[in-house]
């Protein structure tokens, strides 16, 4: 537990502040409303429904009540037109960036968009952030910046060289965070997810992160697709510990924490065969193994690492970090929502291959 956090939550509702979340209607940004909102915050959430749905924000509110719900404000917009991000940044305090197109596989099909909305996006509302005096951005980064280097675990400090559009994404952004820094003086903290996972997470369409992927083709008695020999792991991370990482850099008042970039993760690995066991056990808890589904076993695919494991000591140092959601009761939570949303009726929109998002 941390004791920031807790901290935090209580402090929070006495003192509202108002907020800005891009990527509102997406996965991550919709449990970052939900939990603002939660804590008594004003909201305005931008998004221009590009991957992210108008769903996510009627969930929002549902969970939050109709009161709370009168302290969000959701611009439909987009992050590539300047004046956009200006407007969407009058009168904020905080900024939580989530906004992007996320995958590898979709950046290496098309790196013009992936740059487009990344990389000049992400300039638009840097460039906004200090035209209308913005006290804090905290923007998404990703265990992608790691690339090629082969250390285990990833620490801050060293990373490789990246391997796909997106991940040089990734790293422009840190790179013109650092430089708003130091050139204007704006607050920045560079959050560095691991693989995520949790409630509204979309488990369609071809870019589909692996959980969600699994979970659809699962409910649907399908095999779900595993490249590789199964041996390949990853740090996954429930959504909370997310939340939690980017309230507590949103307000952190230490100044070693400005102007940084920590991994968040949960600094634990599972292989993918792991995952599959623990997956179908959440998903199915009285059934014997003998009858969960069997996966079927691909080649490797081009361009994927083989292991990537979050160092996570910098952010329990400076930020007050500590995940509360293991791998195994974050599945267990994310069963609910996966349940309630795909069954008896899963949506199958191509066919269920796994793609592991960074
Ligand atoms: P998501 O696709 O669910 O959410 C992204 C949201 O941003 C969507 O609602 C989309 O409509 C919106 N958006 C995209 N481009 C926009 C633009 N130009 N203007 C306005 N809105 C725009 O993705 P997510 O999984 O919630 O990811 C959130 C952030 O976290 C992204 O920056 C992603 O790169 C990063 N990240 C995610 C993971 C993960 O495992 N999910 C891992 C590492 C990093």
């Amino acid at each position: 537990m941390s004791i920031l956090y807790e901290r935090l939550k209580s402090t929070l509702p006495d003192a509202p502040r108002t907020w800005l979340v891009t990527g509102a209607a997406g996965f991550i940004g919709s449990n970052l409303l939900e939990q603002l909102l939660a804590l008594g915050q004003k909201v305005i959430g931008l998004d221009n429904f590009s991957t992210g749905h108008r769903a996510n924000l009627e969930e929002v509110r549902a969970a939050v009540g109709a009161r709370a719900w009168e302290r969000a404000r959701v611009v439909e917009g987009d992050l590539r037109d300047f004046e956009c991000c200006r407007e969407a940044c009058r009168g904020v305090e905080i900024i939580l960036h989530q906004a992007a197109l996320g995958s590898v596989p979709r950046s290496l099909a098309d790196p013009l968009s992936t740059h487009a909305n990344n990389v000049s996006g992400f300039l638009n509302l840097l460039a906004a952030a200090r035209a209308q005096r913005v006290r804090r951005l905290v923007y998404a980064s990703s265990s992608s910046v790691y690339g090629d280097s082969a250390d285990l675990p990833k620490r801050e400090e060293k990373i490789g060289t990246p391997l796909s559009p997106y991940a040089a994404t990734k790293l422009m952004d840190e790179i013109y965070a650092g430089v708003f820094a130091r050139a204007f003086g704006l607050d920045c903290v560079g959050l560095r997810y691991f693989n995520v996972f949790g409630p509204r997470q979309d488990p369609n369409g071809a870019y589909a992160a692996v959980i969600p992927r699994w979970i659809a083709a699962l409910l649907g008695g399908r095999s779900p697709r595993i490249y590789g020999d199964g041996l390949t792991s990853r740090d996954f991370s429930y959504v909370e510990n997310i939340t939690q990482a980017n309230l507590l850099a949103g307000v952190t008042e230490s100044p070693d924490a400005l102007n940084q970039v920590f991994n968040i993760g949960v600094g634990e690995t599972a292989t993918l065969n792991q995952l599959f066991d623990w997956v179908q056990r959440a998903l199915w808890p009285e059934s014997p193994a003998e009858r969960w589904i069997a996966p079927a076993y691909e080649d490797f695919r081009p361009g994927d690492i083989r292991h990537s494991h979050a160092a996570i000591d910098k952010a329990k140092d400076l930020l007050g970090y500590r995940p509360t959601h293991r791998v195994r009761e974050g599945l267990k939570l994310a069963m609910r929502w996966y349940r309630a949303h795909l069954a008896p009726e899963p949506v199958f929109e191509e066919a269920d291959g796994v793609i592991l998002t960074v």
